[in-house]
């Protein structure tokens, strides 16, 4: 799948591409991206790309012009025809990032990372936003990160990248990392489960603190129900939301629930 970007600040989203366990997915071409430095599609000696709200008030509009050229240019670039009458039906897809957007979640993350989807034009925002017009001529889908407000779309853009490369196979050490993961359906759509490593006995603030001894115990069985458990558990304590909506899909099991009525007081050990 190809992502195009277009941002005034691609070297915002360039480092990304280059470091951590992601970047084997960047570097295969299992997800390709293309950075647009919308900059080189303005006009002027300034080259300009924002100017002041008509109707006043604070702050500036990004210009439709620059935008418009530039997803004309990445259109082209794919072999699409530069522009789409209205009405006709989506080739690839243009995502506006905004406040105003489904907020992103596994659900979505993972439509977007099918290695059948053809990808999308993203479309970073800067100042007060982007003239609606060039929203209304281009844009199919707006994604948010959540209620509350960045200074731009690149961050957005940098996290539905590093989430759906994530999820190509062979892109994470482990191949089974992905599937434990908090949200991922494997795991019935639940938190992850509390982790430990070295030392056994660790001394803290609070002095010395173990390790859960099932960890140690080398019985899988015994590990994998404990590790259940403690989803379970944290999934009710720390995000009841998630829990309502496994029972709602039927995800729970009569264990589950008899568990969580015995447990869901206590919280998973790890307690936060
Ligand atoms: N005036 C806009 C509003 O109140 O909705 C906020 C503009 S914001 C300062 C500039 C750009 O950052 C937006 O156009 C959008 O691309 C991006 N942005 C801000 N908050 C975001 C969020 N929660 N999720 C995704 N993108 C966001």
């Amino acid at each position: 799948m190809r992502f195009d970007v277009i941002t005034l600040f691609p070297e915002l989203i360039e480092p990304y591409l280059h470091t951590g366990v992601t970047r084997r997915a960047f570097a295969s071409g299992q997800v390709q991206v293309r950075l647009w430095p919308l900059r080189e599609f303005a006009e002027g000696n300034y080259r300009r790309v924002d100017d002041r709200p008509f109707g006043g008030g604070p702050g500036m509009v990004m210009l439709p012009e620059p935008l418009f050229r530039c997803w004309q240019a990445v259109r082209a670039d794919r072999g699409l025809p530069a522009t789409r009458s209205p009405g006709a039906a989506v080739d690839v897809p243009t995502v506006l990032f905004s406040p105003a957007g489904e907020v992103l979640c596994h659900a979505v993350v993972q439509r977007w990372a099918q290695p059948t989807q053809p990808g999308a034009i993203l479309v970073c925002g800067r100042y007060e936003g982007i003239d609606q017009r060039f929203i209304d001529a281009c844009v199919d889908e707006r994604i948010s990160l959540g209620d509350f407000v960045l200074s731009g779309g690149e961050i957005a853009a940098v996290a539905l990248l590093d989430a759906v490369a994530r999820l190509q196979p062979g892109v994470l050490g482990d191949a089974d990392s992905a599937t434990q993961d908090s949200f991922h359906p494997a795991l019935d759509g639940l938190l992850d489960c509390p982790h430990y490593t070295r030392p056994e006995v660790w001394r803290g603030p609070a002095g010395p603190v173990g390790v859960p001894p099932v960890l140690l115990s080398g019985h899988h069985a015994h590990i994998e129900a404990w590790r259940r458990q403690q989803r379970l558990l944290a999934t009710a304590r720390l995000r009841p939301d998630v829990l309502a909506q496994a029972r709602q899909a039927g995800r729970l099991t009569p264990a589950d629930e008899r568990w969580l009525a015995q447990h869901a007081a206590e919280g998973p050990p790890g307690g936060r």
